[in-house]
């Protein structure tokens, strides 16, 4: 890792702004999922036992902007209003506000700072606005080794818009700029990256957060212990264009399962019926399979899949299913997870690897009756002595669900940020830090 982190700077009596990931699933107001605090701990009580005043920043979902305490339509709201004849918009307006009022509690912050003043012994405030006289008050109270959670960065539109007003405000509460917050390290915002950009602070460094995250998958894709294995599921070929074509440099078997194997199978000349293809991707397909052939890597597809006559709505509803060759996919019949003879052989594909990179599930697992394949998956993963790595969002998910968290090497906490680094693309939370 070549950027500098906590441990390469001075915190001692410095305002240290921490930008973080607490965007913590929540159900009435309870945390249902303290992974995300859980992850910012390690960096937060290191800054705390080194006497630095800690500013913690994070955004939570995506709320209405709220400006001083004044709430505005969003953009979906603005659009409807303005569709009504004019007589009725105003009643509309009013209307739409009066549920923004109401949903935007749903936003705070608070019970986070809550839980996370529980964790550090009481040494937690909450800062009812994000860069107002609330977070300045609280800011300027701190004294070496306390902390203040500022309310959530997007209820600022200054924010997501990378407003320079707004991060001038941010960078007065900022000595030392820390990014720990991996899950939005491929965003561009205020508080991800701006601050720094615009030259508003001299010393940025990372968490050891990002530090691990960086740390843990560029060992992986640079230095694998070899048989390198990769497995790519999810929706569509067209989101991980990227993702395949860089893989297929690094490892030494790329396994593709989920709805994107349907467009390889359609580019191989199988009938795939109605199942997910893009069709202007088949020749990028060609190209890949061509490119792995080339490079002399294996590239392995579902040699069976489940297939049902229509998509499950709701998506967990009962159905049937029957599991056919993939040379033999009815025209009528849409295939939805691996069947079992493609577990059988992506499970001792994986049981060879070394180091496994794992990103997309392999159907829809949200159905339990589509769900086998990634369960399977997961459990070959859990069983391996490999280094396995989780690329965040739908397959860490399924990994936690399942009980194997605590097998697996490494589970990344951000989903998209995780996948533009296996792009091989530069994350603008990573790069506008201070090099080692
Ligand atoms: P992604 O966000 O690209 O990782 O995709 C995850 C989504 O892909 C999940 O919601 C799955 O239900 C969906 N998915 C997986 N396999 C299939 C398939 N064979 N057909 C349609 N959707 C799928």
């Amino acid at each position: 890792m070549n950027k500098k982190t906590i441990r390469d700077v001075d915190v001692k009596g410095k305002k240290c702004l921490v930008r973080v990931d607490f965007n913590v699933p929540m159900k009435d107001g309870v945390i249902t999922d303290e992974n995300r605090i859980n992850g910012a701990l390690p960096t937060i009580k290191y800054l705390m036992d080194n006497g630095a005043k800690v500013v913690l920043c994070s955004h939570m979902g995506k709320p209405h902007n709220v400006f001083n305490e004044v709430i505005s339509l969003n953009k979906k709201e603005k659009k409807a209003v303005e569709a009504l004849p004019e007589n009725e918009r105003e009643a509309k307006k009013a209307e739409f506000l009066e549920k923004a009022k109401k949903d935007v509690k749903k936003f705070t912050l608070k019970p986070v700072a809550d839980r996370l003043n529980e964790l550090l012994d009481g040494k937690v405030t909450f800062a009812t606005d994000t860069v107002g006289q609330d977070a300045q008050a609280k800011v300027n109270a701190l004294k070496d080794g306390e902390v203040v959670l500022l309310e959530n960065l997007r209820f600022d539109k200054g924010e997501e818009g990378k407003d320079l007003e707004f991060c001038k405000k941010l960078a007065s509460f900022c000595e030392v700029y820390v990014n720990d917050a991996f899950g939005t390290a491929h965003r561009s915002h205020a508080s991800t990256a701006a601050i720094v950009e615009y030259g508003l602070v001299d010393t940025a460094v990372c968490g050891f957060l990002i530090e691990k995250e960086l740390t843990v998958m560029a060992d992986s894709l640079e230095n694998p212990v070899r048989p390198f294995v990769a497995i790519l599921g999810g929706a569509k070929v067209a989101d991980k264009l990227n993702v395949i074509a860089n893989l297929l440099e690094k490892c030494d078997s790329l396994i593709i399962g989920g709805g994107m194997a349907y467009t390889f199978l359609k580019a191989q000349g199988y009938e795939v019926g109605a199942s997910l293809v893009d069709m202007d991707k088949i020749e990028y397909c060609n190209d890949m399979i061509k490119k792995a052939k080339d490079l002399g890597k294996k590239l392995y597809l579902p040699i069976d899949t489940v297939v049902t006559s229509a998509f499950p709505d709701p998506i967990d509803a009962e159905i049937e299913v029957e599991v056919v060759d993939s040379s033999n996919i009815p025209a009528d019949k849409m295939g939805l997870d691996i069947g079992s003879k493609t577990v059988e052989l992506f499970k001792n594909v994986i049981k060879e690897g070394k180091t496994i990179i794992w990103n997309g599930p392999m159907g829809v697992f949200e159905n339990p009756i589509l769900a086998k394949g990634t369960i399977a998956v997961a459990k070959s993963l859990a069983e391996t002595d490999a280094t396995t790595i989780i690329g965040g969002g739908d397959s860490a998910a399924a990994v936690n669900t399942l009980g194997f968290g605590d097998k697996m090497s490494h589970i990344s906490t951000g989903g998209g940020a995780s996948l533009e680094f296996l792009e091989g693309k530069d994350l603008p939370g990573v790069s506008c830090l201070l090099d080692k």
